[in-house]
């Protein structure tokens, strides 16, 4: 067999505006670069410590169990619902768009009984809608929903759900993956009992960890269970053991650097503060969306619950999207997402999750969807777009 030549490692420099990931810090990459530790070195023991200290403080939690899965946000979404299902259970799940349809397959694959409840995509769910649910479904032992539908730009609220889901006697799960870090998240005043994220969308740290959370009344469920996880690897139980204090029994081996990632990345969420950072993502947002309806986009969501991390909208009539995003890319380094599912050819999807939430940044991508609008005739008015994102700019 020969060796393969392989050149020395060095990507393009790409401003990430898509879905994910996001921008990185450099203090970030920094971290990524210092020396391992032993997963059970007392120094890394500590560390460990701090970053569960960290995610309580951005979950809003006082949860005893709070960790970084090994994994991505789909391995949190993995271990929060195999960790409560077993086979026999029944689950109620809100379908808005790709990532509840991802839950609901998750559930099947526990053996749960499913209950999808569909939600037009771009559409949040009216809790009246899940409270029917509990009334008609008898015993339920789940109900879980996207709280930032990533293939919608839909944000659906979770206030007051922990309590209508606890008085039917229910788990409330929420998946977090585009909401921690970028909009408000309030794991015990909503009374989520497991909630889960990513660490490269709002949190802008490298892919490959997912914080989650799970309630004391999600831990007495998990301890009730007849039978055993059906993931090894995702078994809370176990991995709870490597995470508390004093015990610290090997399980598997963290991924250190992405740990040391995760505790760097959260000191700068923390430094700037939620509510600064929550800000920052809407006004930013707001200057973007200005832009865009300048040129005639159309946001998917519905008003008023429209994600400023994650903004969907509808490309024009006329426009070939895959070709102008092509062009993003290629003149100007710029990633943006296209549509998934039934949404594909048909929107765009431009994050502007954490640090990639920043005024030259909305610049640059409106100037860059300018020009290639321009290369397909479809250009209206040359600088419509700025001059509509600097006018919310003066306004905020
Ligand atoms: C990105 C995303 C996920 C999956 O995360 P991965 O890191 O891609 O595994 C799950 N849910 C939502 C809402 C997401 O945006």
């Amino acid at each position: 067999m020969s060796t393969p030549v392989v050149s020395e490692l060095a990507p393009p420099l790409r401003l990430l505006l898509g879905p994910g990931p996001s921008m990185v810090h450099p203090r970030v990459l920094r971290a990524m670069s210092t020396p391992l530790l032993g997963h059970l070195d007392p120094k890394f023991l500590e560390i460990m410590n701090e970053v569960q200290a960290q995610l309580r403080a951005v979950f809003r939690t006082e949860n005893p169990f709070t960790i970084a899965v090994s994994g991505t946000g789909s391995a949190g979404m993995e271990a929060a619902l195999v960790n409560l299902l077993e086979p026999g259970d029944t689950a109620v799940v809100v379908v808005a768009g790709v990532f509840g349809g991802r839950m609901a397959d998750i559930v099947g694959r526990c053996g749960a009984r499913l209950v999808k409840i569909d939600v037009p995509w771009g559409e949040v769910c009216d809790p009246a809608r899940i409270e029917e649910a509990l009334k008609r479904e008898g015993k339920v032992k789940v109900v879980a929903l996207v709280h930032a539908e990533t293939s919608t730009g839909a944000h659906q609220p979770l206030e007051g759900l922990g309590a209508l889901c606890h008085a039917h006697g229910a788990l409330l799960v929420a998946d977090t993956v585009t909401s921690l870090g970028g909009v408000p998240v309030e794991v015990d005043a909503w009374g989520v009992d497991a909630c889960y994220s990513g660490t490269q969308k709002c949190l802008s740290c490298p892919p490959g960890l997912a914080p989650l959370t799970l309630s004391p009344r999600a831990l007495e469920a998990v301890k009730a269970r007849k039978t055993k996880v059906q993931s090894w690897y995702l078994d809370a139980g176990m991995v709870a053991d490597y995470w508390a204090e004093g015990k610290r029994v090997y399980h598997h081996t963290a991924p250190i650097s992405m740990v040391y990632a995760l505790r760097e990345s959260l000191r700068l969420v923390l430094e700037e503060g939620l509510e600064a950072r929550f800000a920052r993502h809407r006004r930013h947002s707001a200057a973007l969306m200005a832009g865009v309806a300048a040129l005639g986009f159309e946001p998917q969501a519905q008003e008023g619950h429209r994600l400023p991390s994650l903004n969907c909208i509808k490309v024009p009539a006329g426009v070939d999207e895959a070709a102008a995003r092509k062009g993003l890319l290629a003149d100007h380094s710029i990633e943006i997402g296209g549509g998934l599912g039934p949404l594909a050819g048909k929107v765009w999807r431009i994050g502007l999750m954490g640090e990639s939430a920043r005024q030259e940044n909305v610049l640059a991508v409106l100037a860059a969807i300018e020009q290639a609008l321009a290369k397909q005739g479809k250009l209206a008015r040359a600088g419509a777009s700025l001059a509509a994102a600097l006018e919310s700019y003066a306004r905020s």
